[in-house]
């Protein structure tokens, strides 16, 4: 793209590319490679101290197709920068080991490895962490200090919670204190959270942004200035991406925005067919009128997303038997991907915890997550029905 007019976000990722291979290739190539050569200790120095923009050492996140990644990644949430990490946990500790020093408030429910880090590796280290739960959300300012972290993740984990983000970014900075989201449920497609206020964005890259179930990495998008600490936090905990992986994930992002458009139809289309089956109590999507936040949903999101919740009646014992009987489905944790994933939350991301955080966190045993995929719609929904009808 040589001319500066502003383009839609797919134009953008399709044409995002650095030009500086000799073989005309739209694409950067896989630079395979740890180090690179210098003529001279001049050029070397040159590159070190600045003067000249050269790569040193893949570790540091100097490498061609790591940096072609990263210029996409950045345009997708329409941040300044973004980083590329080996994994989505990789980026979270990365940017919280970078900006959450001061103490670090989260707000709503986490997934289970934020909430683990915080717990049990960063509270250890001196590190100040407090669990606001949603009723508590009007308090928030009363924990906040300058340089304070305040991290969350809308939609949440079963639930589909959705936090207003606008609101939550006015208290933090009210306070001098930060906003990270955790984006990975929403995607960038669906929701632009640095333009509701955010400071810093994270991603499991391993799902909606790779979305082939193929690929573990993560991302976080910010201003240069917040990007430079987790940087250097990146480079000493060896978190980087490989650039075989780097590679895959901005092939994989080329088409998000397609991809993304139909998990939302089809999530749109199981929702409303399992919100009228006689053996669903309830149905959680934020695109549904029936949804608690569905207001909320059509402010901040301008989707509503591949992920949602059914509760079966009859239980845990009633949903376990859907989920063994589902056939298009696949019985598996994550999500994201091209393939329709199911789950059931008491005995996967939230069986670790006791029954009495599971009523906390209002999730019960006869959940069932879906992943909802780019399958043919209906046959996810005669999937359903079958096993439904088993019942
Ligand atoms: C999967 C996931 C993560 C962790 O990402 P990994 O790539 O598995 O390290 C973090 N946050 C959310 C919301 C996730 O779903």
């Amino acid at each position: 793209m040589t001319d500066s007019s502003p383009k839609g976000v797919s134009t953008r990722i399709i044409h995002n590319r650095r030009d500086h291979h000799d073989c005309n290739s739209p694409y950067t190539p896989i630079y395979n490679t740890t180090t690179y050569r210098f003529a001279n200790t001049r050029e070397l120095l040159d590159t070190i101290e600045g003067r000249h923009s050269g790569y040193l050492y893949t570790r540091w996140g100097g490498n061609p197709t790591i940096r072609e990644l990263e210029q996409g990644l950045a345009q997708l949430e329409q941040a300044e920068g973004a980083l590329a990490f080996a994994a989505g946990m990789a980026a979270i500790s990365a940017t919280l080991f970078a900006h959450g020093r001061k103490g670090i408030v989260c707000v709503g429910d986490l997934y289970g490895g934020a909430q683990q880090l915080m717990t049990q590796h960063l509270s250890p280290l001196g590190i100040a962490v407090r669990f606001l739960r949603y009723e508590e959300i009007p308090q928030l300012g009363s924990h906040l200090s300058e340089g304070m972290l305040v991290y969350c993740e809308s939609p949440a984990n079963p639930t589909l919670r959705l936090l207003d983000l606008a609101a939550l970014a006015a208290t933090a900075h009210q306070h001098g204190a930060l906003l990270a989201i955790d984006n990975t449920f929403a995607s960038p497609i669906n929701q632009q959270p640095l333009a509701l206020g955010a400071d810093l964005v994270l991603h499991s890259a391993s799902k909606y942004l790779s979305g082939h179930s193929d690929i573990t990495a993560g991302a976080v998008m910010a201003s240069a200035a917040l990007l430079k600490p987790i940087a250097s936090w990146r480079t000493s905990l060896g978190q980087i991406i490989s650039p075989e992986a780097a590679s895959l994930l901005s092939r994989s992002i080329r088409t998000l925005s397609l991809r993304v458009r139909q998990h939302n139809a089809n999530a749109l289309a199981v929702a409303k067919a399992m919100e009228a089956h006689p053996r669903i109590s309830r149905v959680l999507y934020p695109g549904l009128t029936s949804f608690p936040d569905h207001t909320l949903a059509c402010q901040q999101m301008k989707g509503f997303g591949g992920m949602l919740t059914i509760e079966v009646k009859g239980g845990r014992e009633a949903a376990e038997k859907v989920a063994d009987h589902l056939q298009v489905f696949l019985l598996a944790t994550s999500l994201g991907g091209v393939e329709s994933l199911v789950s059931q939350p008491v005995a996967t991301s939230h069986h670790s915890l006791p029954p009495e955080e599971w009523a906390r966190q209002g999730i019960t045993g006869g959940m069932l997550r879906l992943s909802v995929g780019l399958e043919d719609v209906d046959d996810l929904i005669a999937d359903l029905h079958q096993a439904l009808a088993l019942l």
